[in-house]
């Protein structure tokens, strides 16, 4: 929701409200309704609002609002009457009845928050104004940026998408179900729950309670599923709100979430994810995933680079109706080989062992998140063109029972991530044996994805080589929020069922712990049910793009 004036959002479903002194013709009386903490006008206020549609809405003026507890479950606002003009408005209260005890206490919890803030410095003005006081999200991201992000997500189909990713959902699945001890009698938070599926499963693998937080509409659909199963929901409660912005009621001992985009920093939402843990983990809580991982190796793919050079050669003519369009080629050219290409490529085209960049999201800064450089170097296994640089990623969910990865590696089943290549307009050659060095440098950008900036170098190996080892490089500018996507092409690499890849090179990555550097054990893949080739394809469009 938007929210201009930077009062913290923040949404509750409620069994019931009654308003006090009310005709039993009142609109409100007795109703299931949503409670809405709001800041429309600059004005801070709990709106109540009643599911039936011609019901009108409950307004209480949040400065002047008391909330008192009946029951267990049940509660009363009191908001004081005030003179306006000629006009005496009188008090108005209204009783709200919660689905249990956990929604009761967040409920409370997040009134007296907002309360709090108000009072707070700078807050609320004298005639009840509110000072604009951003939050992290909102100071960081585009509004228009994050109103379509949250639009994307708050649709089923997309939501079906990615649990339709059985690699993806079965992996989830089965760390946590493995890992009950890590959930049995636990506080789960459920950090950007979408359809509340990852609540779901803690909630299976017997968490004591779930805080499910989902910024977009899909909170509403998370709240219906989960009702839907309420031997399950009873234990789950649907917020709706950021993450950097929501109040829960107590610590979490474990965090689950899954915030990977295209190449897993895509969407900036590993930072929520680490804003989540300082807000709601317990010390020493886990995190579920816990580690993540950039996979980098340089690849040589001829017919990559002659599509993508291809597709600017439209600005060659000199006669498009009589228009010579060769002023645009040079931008046209440099337009396309800033796009990073989207799709899951053959293993084999891999020319050097791999390394990875570690992100250890229990340890790192928010901050860190920002900008990152990875210095590259790499021993070319074959002597060849290099193309530049393909980039997977994969996370470690470190149970106590099972460590399980999660892994989006070229040759491994396709996730709906496939995986991600930086092409260089100017290819490199290199021997067998020769080392290409570079620097892989990605900085945020507040339209939630990162500006890429790709160096690769290798010593040129023809004459005056011996003298002083001349370098060839070649860099590459390119913006994660706008790849291309290659998937609905013909795949020239598909490989038989039976074939074995005949040049598997294998990762040059230092373990970060040796138990947890097992290699990646997958559960069985569902083949995939006709057409979900291109839902996936699709999906990673809007996924990982402009939204
Ligand atoms: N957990 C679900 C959905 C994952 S997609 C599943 O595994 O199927 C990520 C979800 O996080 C989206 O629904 C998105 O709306 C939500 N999200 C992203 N950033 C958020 C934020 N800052 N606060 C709350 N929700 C957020």
């Amino acid at each position: 929701m938007e929210n201009s004036t930077g009062l913290k959002a923040q949404e509750f479903a409620l069994v019931s409200i009654s308003e006090l002194g009310s005709s039993s013709s009142s609109s409100a009386s007795s109703s299931p309704a949503v409670a809405l903490f709001s800041a429309e006008n600059g004005v801070a206020e709990l709106r109540f609002q009643p599911e039936s549609e011609s019901a009108a809405p409950l307004n209480v003026d949040l400065r002047t609002a008391k909330l008192f507890k009946l029951g267990p479950v049940q509660s009363v606002c009191i908001s004081e009457g005030s003179e306006t003009g000629k006009e005496k408005l009188y008090s108005r209260g209204v009783t709200v009845h919660f689905k249990n005890e956990a929604e009761s206490g967040a409920f409370h919890f997040a009134f007296e928050q907002l309360k709090k803030e108000l009072a707070g410095e700078g807050k609320c003005l004298p005639n009840g104004q509110l000072s604009s006081s951003k939050s992290k999200f909102d100071d960081k991201i585009e509004p228009s940026s994050a109103k379509m992000y949250f639009h994307y997500y708050g649709q089923l189909l997309h939501q079906q998408n990615m649990l339709q990713d059985y690699v993806r959902t079965g992996t989830y699945y089965a760390a946590v179900i493995e890992n009950r001890a890590d959930f049995t009698g636990r506080v789960v938070v459920d950090v950007g729950a979408g359809s509340g599926i990852l609540s779901l499963f803690a909630a299976q693998a017997g968490a004591k309670h779930v805080y499910a937080v989902e910024a977009s509409e899909m909170a509403e659909y998370a709240r219906k599923l989960i009702a839907g199963n309420p031997s399950l929901g009873q234990r789950i409660t649907v917020i709706k709100g950021k993450v950097e912005e929501v109040e829960l009621p107590e610590k979490a001992d474990i965090l689950i979430s899954e915030p990977m985009g295209t190449l897993l920093i895509n969407e900036r939402m590993l930072e929520t994810y680490v804003i989540a843990r300082d807000r709601f983990l317990q010390p020493n809580g886990k995190m579920f995933p816990g580690v993540g991982r950039i996979h980098m190796a340089p690849f040589s793919d001829e017919y990559l680079f002659v599509e993508i050079a291809n597709k600017a050669l439209f600005w060659q003519q000199q006669n498009y109706y009589g228009v010579d369009l060769t002023p645009l080629y040079g931008s046209a050219f440099e337009g396309y080989f800033s796009q990073p290409v989207v799709d899951a490529f053959d293993p084999r085209l891999l020319v050097a062992p791999s390394m990875s960049h570690v992100i250890d999201f229990s340890k790192i800064k928010e901050e860190d998140l920002y900008e990152f450089d990875i210095p590259l170097r790499f021993v070319a296994s074959v002597g060849t063109r290099v193309h530049g640089l393909a980039c997977w990623f994969d996370v470690l969910f470190g149970g106590s029972t099972v460590q399980r990865w999660l892994t989006t590696a070229p040759g491994s089943p396709t996730t709906h991530w496939y995986q991600l290549r930086c092409v260089l307009s100017q290819p490199i050659y290199v021997m067998a044996g020769q080392e290409i060095t570079g620097r892989l440098h990605m900085i945020a950008h507040n339209a939630q994805s990162y500006t890429i900036y790709l160096t690769l170098s290798a010593k040129m190996w023809g004459p005056g080589a011996e003298q002083g080892g001349i370098i060839q490089s070649s860099s590459c500018k390119l913006d994660l929020k706008e790849p291309y996507y290659r998937m609905s092409q013909p795949q020239p690499y598909a490989m038989a069922q039976d074939q074995q890849p005949h040049q598997q090179i294998h990762s040059q990555d230092v373990p970060i712990d040796s138990q947890d550097f097992e290699d990646p054990d997958f559960i069985p893949q569902q083949s995939p049910s006709p057409g979900s080739k291109i839902t996936l394809a699709e999906f990673a469009k809007y996924k990982s793009s402009g939204l």
